[in-house]
């Protein structure tokens, strides 16, 4: 084991840790002397172009003209360019996996969808014909071919890249060969340009390559793309639009690196060739590694998942951010999870550092594996997890008219086709919804959400939400056509939003049948008595309401909305058998996370590209970092279907209860700890719904989930709350005025606990 404070050997690195060649640096030198400083050509100066034609014709057999070519600030900006180019929404883009990490990223970035095919370490990571014919869709716009790879060092023969072509050339989609190490080849590889194996496939294609690797001048920052006159206008532009030319100084140099002498170049690859040989060996003599050998590039990226589940001092390691982080902390050495690739239970080792270094790397990690464990106790836990493209609401119409709400039915029923349509009642406090859908993590969620109507019945349903996935070319939207009550939603798996429309509509329902409301609010009843909490986000009410529920004759109603009614007693009823709560909850509440270990999950973070907590991020102790295969606290949007009933026992949940106390809460530096305002101002304060964090929001009633916004039904709500008020005493509670514990001690006075 290494000791503490010892030097982190870093594997991690993706450029050639050679100098940049002395000629190259002069020829730099000079266009500084020569003030050749200003705005090139936007395509990059026409010698340099030459230069790369000559290139390309000499060493790669391609015949293309200086307005074929455009030289960008590196390979990378001239893919991310392309994309731009290319792409608009929906359209698809195959990628092979492992990846290089930023291909997807800028599929997804031009508004494209990445379409990924997993290859197999059998198969030498390299794409099957058959694999790639499966993957081709209407909407494939490319695919992008990166020969050699980054991470794998995969690098395709001719024959195999002759049968790629073909079906690209059939299928009519481009293909994006990304050829940046295409001179580190090892073993006599000979490399083919993908463009070169015919005219009909050079039409489709777009050569991408660069000076960064080959001649170590990743920081000069130059690549250059070739294709189609067509294609290089339309990066050209894009390129205008934000980089203009590549640096002046760093065109000069790329022009001396391809005119001028080229020995560094083998040297650097039999270099590589000695590590990369020296490495595969020691990877090999590893007990459970498996590792491809590669043909190009400077990476190996060998299978370590057979030390999955295995642990050191009680630390288990799940995945490959789990293995790099151990080898990290106990190896001291840094590697890249291949799960960053798209391809878990792999690592990337880079082999551009001093084969020294690479001696010392390979025993700390030979030594660390060693000290892996079989896990004593396995504890498994699997989420039930479904990740929803769309992690919010969409915008939503709520005035719709007949009209339009026809159009929109027969839009949506058109993509309901019988197999995979989902439709289920339920029954939120008598009035039937029916969900109609094509999305089954939807209706998972519904049919877990609500309490069952009937569904085999002549009962029509009081309200339909109609819930279509993918459309091309549609643009995320909801609607709602009170007079039919319809909701059409499209374009969204995000439960949250259906859950809302549904809240919404029955409330538009139930108050005009039956005069009661939906309220939103923290409920609980204490021994008899109910108690509700309604405040704008952000002045702690949840917390005031978790300590309240310690108390014995506490029992939690509702975490979110209920339905309330003015009779002889005013009764606030729990609408839905779940409460869909944010799994965040776990960082004040730890206790949650066993019980949202066994719920149903949305959004969940699994990956940590995708944490968006920026403080957890930072510390040492990030749970996706030691390989937890998820983290709750990850995100603010990722819930759990919980089911109240284990919070505590079936006896500490109600499903009804008799309101007697209101506590409203507010944020400001003036007003009194409490108050007692008149039904009237109590119904105010809530219609205003002002947002206490300084941003003017208001959200009338605190309420997002009221669809029905005519100007009668706000009338009758705002009666209602006076009504409410007049039967439930409100309590006006300034959280601004004084410490968390004091009005802790104030709510439990007015309680009388
Ligand atoms: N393509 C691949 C496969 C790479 O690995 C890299 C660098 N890591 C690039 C492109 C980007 O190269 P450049 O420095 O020219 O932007």
């Amino acid at each position: 084991m290494a000791a503490e404070g010892i030097d982190v050997i870093n594997l991690s690195v993706g450029e050639p840790d050679f100098p940049t060649p002395d000629n190259i640096g002069k020829a730099a030198k000079k266009a500084i002397d020569d003030h050749f400083t200003k705005y090139t050509h936007n395509d990059g100066i026409l010698p340099l172009r030459q230069a790369i034609a000559k290139k390309l014709l000499e060493e790669n057999g391609l015949k293309y003209e200086p307005d074929e070519i455009i030289v960008s600030s590196g390979a990378k900006n001239c893919i991310y360019n392309l994309c731009m180019a290319l792409l608009n929404a929906g359209d698809e883009v195959i990628i092979p996996a492992p990846y290089w990490v930023s291909y997807p990223e800028m599929v997804n970035l031009a508004g494209g969808t990445p379409v990924i095919i997993q290859t197999k370490e059998e198969s030498g990571f390299r794409i099957t014909p058959a694999e790639l014919s499966a993957a081709i869709s209407p909407s494939t716009k490319a695919l992008i071919l990166n020969n050699p790879s980054n991470p794998t060092g995969a690098a395709y023969h001719k024959d195999e890249l002759v049968k790629i072509a073909e079906i690209a050339a059939n299928e009519g989609i481009l293909v994006i060969s990304d050829e940046i190490y295409e001179k580190l080849v090892f073993d006599g590889f000979e490399f083919v340009s993908f463009a070169s194996l015919g005219e009909k496939i050079k039409e489709r294609t777009i050569v991408v390559n660069g000076m960064s690797k080959s001649y170590s001048m990743t920081g000069w920052r130059i690549g250059y793309a070739a294709g189609p006159k067509e294609y290089i206008m339309a990066m050209s532009i894009v390129q205008s639009h934000n980089t203009s030319n590549p640096t002046s100084i760093s065109q000069m140099a790329a022009l001396e690196a391809l005119t001028g002498p080229q020995h560094e170049i083998s040297r650097m690859r039999s270099e590589f060739q000695i590590r990369r040989n020296y490495m595969l060996d020691r990877l090999r003599g590893l007990p459970g590694v498996s590792c491809y050998e590669p043909r190009g590039a400077f990476y190996l990226f060998p299978n370590i998942s057979s030390y999955f589940k295995k642990e050191f001092d009680g630390m288990q390691i799940r995945n490959s951010y789990g293995m790099a982080y151990y080898l990290l902390k106990h190896a001291h050495v840094a590697v890249v999870p291949g799960e960053a690739f798209g391809s878990e239970g792999y690592i990337r080792l880079s082999y551009s550092t001093s084969m020294k270094k690479i001696e010392t790397a390979m025993d700390r990690i030979a030594a660390a594996l060693a000290e892996l464990q079989p896990t004593r106790e396995e504890k498994v836990i699997s989420l039930n997890n479904t990740i929803t493209k769309r992690k919010g609401p969409v915008e939503t119409e709520t005035s719709v008219g007949p009209e339009l709400r026809n159009a929109l039915v027969a839009e949506a029923e058109s993509y309901l086709s019988h197999e995979g349509y989902y439709e289920w009642n339920a029954n939120i406090l008598g009035v039937v919804i029916q969900l109609r859908t094509n999305l089954p993590h939807l209706y998972d969620f519904w049919v877990e959400n609500w309490y069952p109507a009937q569904l085999e019945t002549d009962l029509e349903p009081h309200g339909v939400i109609y819930a279509v996935g993918w459309i091309p070319g549609r643009e995320p939207r909801a609607y709602y056509s009170g007079d039919t009550r319809t909701a059409i939603f499209f374009k969204s798996g995000y439960y949250g939003q259906v859950r809302s429309l549904a809240i919404g509509m029955s409330d538009d329902i139930v108050s005009r049948m039956s005069d009661s409301y939906s309220v939103r609010g923290l409920v609980m009843d204490f021994d008899g008595d109910g108690l509700i909490m309604i405040a704008p986000k952000g002045v702690g009410k949840s917390a005031y309401f978790a300590n309240l529920l310690r108390h014995p004759k506490s029992k939690i109603v509702a975490d979110d909305t209920v339905f309330v009614r003015i009779g002889s007693d005013v009764t606030a009823d729990a609408a839905e058998r779940k409460f869909y709560m944010r799994t965040d909850f776990v960082a004040k509440y730890p206790d949650l996370a066993v019980l949202f270990d066994k719920s149903k999950c949305e959004n969940v973070v699994t990956n940590r590209n995708e944490c968006v907590n920026g403080p957890c991020q930072r510390l040492d102790t990030c749970r996706l970092d030691k390989g937890s295969p998820f983290c709750y606290e990850a995100s603010p949007v990722s819930r759990a279907m919980l089911d109240p009933y284990w919070i505590g026992g079936a006896g500490k949940h109600a499903k009804r209860t008799s309101l007697k106390w209101a506590l409203l809460f507010k944020n400001d530096p003036v007003s009194p700890i409490i108050s007692n305002p008149s039904p009237e101002e109590a119904a105010r304060f809530c219609e205003e719904g002002l947002s206490q964090s300084g941003a003017l929001r208001s959200e009338p009633f605190f309420n997002p989930h009221i669809l029905a916004k005519g100007s009668d039904r706000v009338d009758s709500r705002r009666l209602f709350y006076q009504r409410l008020f007049g039967r439930v005493k409100p309590y006006l509670i300034n959280v601004g005025k004084a410490s968390a514990e004091e009005i802790q001690g104030r709510i439990n006075g007015i309680m009388g606990i």
